[in-house]
């Protein structure tokens, strides 16, 4: 009897876990990310997918996203990454000289996504500087239209869902450019619809309605299309495709649960 009580506990702590993690805003979800710290290897001790980001294994990951874009086995329970951060991560560690250059490189990161701000921030081989227009996590703010920094700055950016909030996007595109360095590389992926050639804008949808029924979110202005990186290389940089498919196995794809359609574009200055 007291076991059976015992199991309907858990069954029932376990099931408003899940409802937290699907219903509670992402912003908020991250601030009390410690309860998920504690509970996540409990509820989903398992071996069946791996985040590459905290290095931990799982049962299963959580389902995420709004109705137009829901996905089922996504969401780590432990750090909260998604398929994107899975990808970055291998990327950084497998494909970079990020962790290990042999001299300190400096870093902008712009809206910092709370899973990588820590690790990146204690990170000794970079010079670390965060940007956003409000977030209380980075170390400076400021609008993406006009970056206030000098030219040639950066070894590194980071910009990931950012470009399809903005209202300029090639302004934007074109103030990374300047603040990089020749040399320098970048990450700036978005929300990007593989069925659609050219990128669509339309900026007479305003009601947060239409805007994610057009753009697949609430506060995005545009959907990318398969023209995404051409708006990179009229920005100024040279682009290279890094595809899931040819740098990872099919087992690994699934393990991580990363999505094996997703292109990273990697944005380098000459
Ligand atoms: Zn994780």
């Amino acid at each position: 009897m007291v076991f059976l009580t015992f199991t309907v506990i858990i069954e029932i702590m376990k099931q408003l876990y899940k409802f937290l993690l699907n219903k509670l805003p992402r912003p908020l979800l991250i601030r009390i990310s410690y309860v998920f710290k504690f509970f996540a290897p409990i509820f989903y001790k398992g071996n069946n997918v791996e985040c590459t980001v905290c290095g931990k294994s799982f049962r299963k990951f959580l389902s995420y996203g709004s109705d137009t874009a829901h996905r089922e086995n996504v969401l780590c329970p432990y750090d909260l990454t998604l398929e994107r951060h899975r990808l970055m991560w291998t990327y950084l560690k497998e494909h970079s000289n990020f962790f290990d250059a042999d001299k300190t490189i400096d870093v902008l990161h712009i809206a910092p996504e709370q899973c990588f701000h820590k690790l990146f921030k204690a990170q000794e081989n970079l010079n670390y500087l965060t940007g956003d227009l409000v977030s209380p996590i980075a170390d400076i703010h400021f609008d993406l239209h006009k970056i206030p920094l000098d030219d040639n700055k950066f070894d590194v950016l980071f910009c990931n869902h950012v470009l399809e909030h903005v209202e300029d996007a090639m302004q934007c595109m074109r103030e990374l450019h300047r603040v990089m360095k020749p040399g320098g590389w970048g990450i700036m992926q978005v929300p990007q619809d593989f069925s659609r050639s050219e990128t669509y804008e339309d900026p007479s949808i305003t009601s947060p309605e239409e805007r994610e029924k057009h753009f697949w979110q609430k506060d995005h202005v545009r959907l990318f299309g398969m023209d995404y990186p051409d708006w990179l290389e009229t920005a100024g940089f040279e682009v290279e495709r890094f595809d899931v498919n040819a740098h990872m196995s099919p087992e690994q794809v699934n393990r991580f649960r990363i999505n094996p359609k997703e292109i990273l574009y990697i944005a380098r200055k000459v």
